[in-house]
């Protein structure tokens, strides 16, 4: 049998930020390989990539049936949550634990659906690349005689901090504010105030630890990592993680579209419904001088306080800067509810949209477009690693607010290693100043001093990001060889298996 018909199952977690990584790594796979490629998840989730994947003309023709997406059965009512909960887009902090244990009710199917592809093929696929919080999926890989992956959607560092926490809980060992993390040098101190208020207060008999320490310590135990990101632009990073992890850790990112940016690019990628269409968005950025815009989100499933909300509006509107600025309720309101004026300072949508100084946007932007735009001069991010990964292969640096997950660990590795960044806040509970805001704006918008220098250090990153994908006159960036060689350790291992 050639290695054409080999076969990949993949396994993302059900999150945006986990299920565009996870598509585009299936296509970089199929595209570069011919495997057929199948990724299984929840129903609601699968008709999510369909119709994603049916907006998208990159993506491999669904009816070449080496491109599937297969339905597990799962009914979020049976564990406690709303009807219909399939993504984590709209949950509260605490449904999102009761969520992730609900996603263990997963492994049934999924040891199914992989039985049955060994029977039907005569061989079991060539191995499961599973979410890193899925390590069921190696007891899986296990039980039917193939190798898990395990597929960080996150940044090296980010991770490393995540896992080594998670596994360690070291402020758990000292009533200092700062602390060491196992697996970092000893120079390197992370802070409480980095740790999101669950992860704080976990001991390893709470709910959280409960889900995450079994889970991860499985995810150890994969044949080995694919890292979303770059060999040169996290090589600290990729030391301690694979120091850390003792496995082959492969990057293979950015997984972003290659090609030109088509003005539908976003909503093609992300399958969501736009706030604004891209070219009301591009039209306004046009407007505006290269490098005079601030963008301003969150991600897809965090928001700010009202209060915070109200505090970053004023100081916004002070600095005179020009901005986009991605706007959800609240927390503490129906993230899918409408979006009320009083959350914001009186009459500032419309002042601002009058003097064209913002763009306020609701729900979704098409975020990709708008960082690729040459008006776009700095992103006010949460630090989500797919954000970071999309403002730095641009070259555009950043404000980070990190508010949960392995964001403040990206912020940190963002501020500390690359430059590239200056932490305005941190976490959901801090309490900013409009004053401070303003501060914080008008020192990374700056075309001298320190902002010229966080710009000159992300336009080289840029350049490294660009590099590590570039394929020609026989030359492999350094993402594509990795691809190449996770691909060749798979087949060589089966072969060691067959004849063996
Ligand atoms: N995104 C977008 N428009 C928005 C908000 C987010 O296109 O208004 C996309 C963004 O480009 C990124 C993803 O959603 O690809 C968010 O992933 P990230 O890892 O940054 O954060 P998460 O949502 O996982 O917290």
């Amino acid at each position: 049998m050639g290695t054409s018909q080999e076969h990949i199952v993949m396994l993302p977690f059900m999150a945006q930020g986990h299920l565009i990584p996870f598509l585009a790594l299936a296509k970089h796979i199929h595209q570069r390989t011919g495997f057929t490629i199948t990724i299984a998840n929840t129903p609601l989730n699968i008709n999510y990539l369909h119709s994603t994947i049916s907006k998208d003309p990159s993506t491999p023709s669904l009816s070449q049936s080496k491109f599937r997406l297969v339905s597990l059965p799962f009914n979020s009512s049976d564990h406690g949550l709303p009807p219909d909960t399939e993504n984590t887009d709209a949950l509260s902090l605490h449904q999102i634990i009761t969520f992730c244990q609900a996603s263990l009710a997963l492994e049934a199917p999924v040891r199914q659906l992989v039985s049955d592809i060994a029977e039907k093929e005569g061989r079991p696929p060539l191995c499961i690349v599973s979410d890193v919080v899925f390590g069921w999926a190696n007891e899986v890989a296990n039980s039917v005689g193939t190798v898990n992956v395990c597929f960080s959607t996150g940044g090296a560092y980010g991770t490393a901090a995540y896992v080594s926490l998670w596994q360690n809980l070291p402020h758990r060992l000292t009533e200092a504010a700062e602390f060491h993390l196992p697996g970092f040098t000893e120079s390197c101190r992370f802070h409480r105030s980095q740790l999101h208020p669950f992860l704080r207060a976990a001991d390893g008999t709470d709910a959280w630890s409960r889900f995450f320490q079994p889970q991860l310590g499985l995810s150890l135990r994969s044949f080995g990592w694919l890292c979303n990101t770059v060999e040169e632009i996290e090589p600290l990073g990729l030391d301690i993680l694979r120091k850390y992890l003792k496995l082959p850790v492969w990057t293979i990112g950015p997984l972003l579209p290659q090609s030109k940016l088509n003005s539908n690019v976003s909503h093609q990628r992300t399958g969501r419904e736009l706030g604004i269409s891209p070219e009301e968005c591009l039209e306004w950025l046009n407007f505006h001088e290269e490098h005079s815009v601030l963008y301003i989100s969150f991600g897809s499933q965090n928001t700010i306080y009202a209060t915070q909300m109200m505090e970053l509006a004023k100081g916004l509107e002070d600095s005179g800067t020009a901005f986009i600025w991605v706007v959800r309720p609240p927390i503490g309101f129906d993230l899918k509810g409408e979006f009320r004026a009083e959350w914001l300072p009186e009459g500032f949508e419309e002042r601002v949209s009058r003097s064209r100084q913002g763009l306020v946007v609701h729900k979704w932007a098409p975020q990709l477009e708008i960082l690729s735009h040459k008006s776009t001069g700095v992103f006010l991010s949460h630090c989500g690693w797919n954000s970071v990964l999309e403002s730095l292969s641009q070259g555009v640096p950043m404000i980070g607010w990190p508010l949960g997950a392995e964001q403040a660990y990206n912020s940190k590795m963002l501020v500390e290693g690359m430059g590239v960044c200056v932490e305005l806040s941190r976490g959901v509970q801090s309490s900013i100043m409009k004053e401070e805001v303003k501060k914080v704006i008008e020192t990374v918008m700056d075309k001298k001093g320190r902002g010229e220098e966080m710009k000159k250090k992300a336009v080289e990153i840029k350049e490294l990001i660009k590099a590590a994908v570039r394929e020609e006159e026989g030359h492999k960036g350094s993402s594509l060889q990795a691809m190449d060689d996770f691909i060749a350790t798979l087949l060589s291992q089966r072969e060691g298996l067959s004849f063996g």
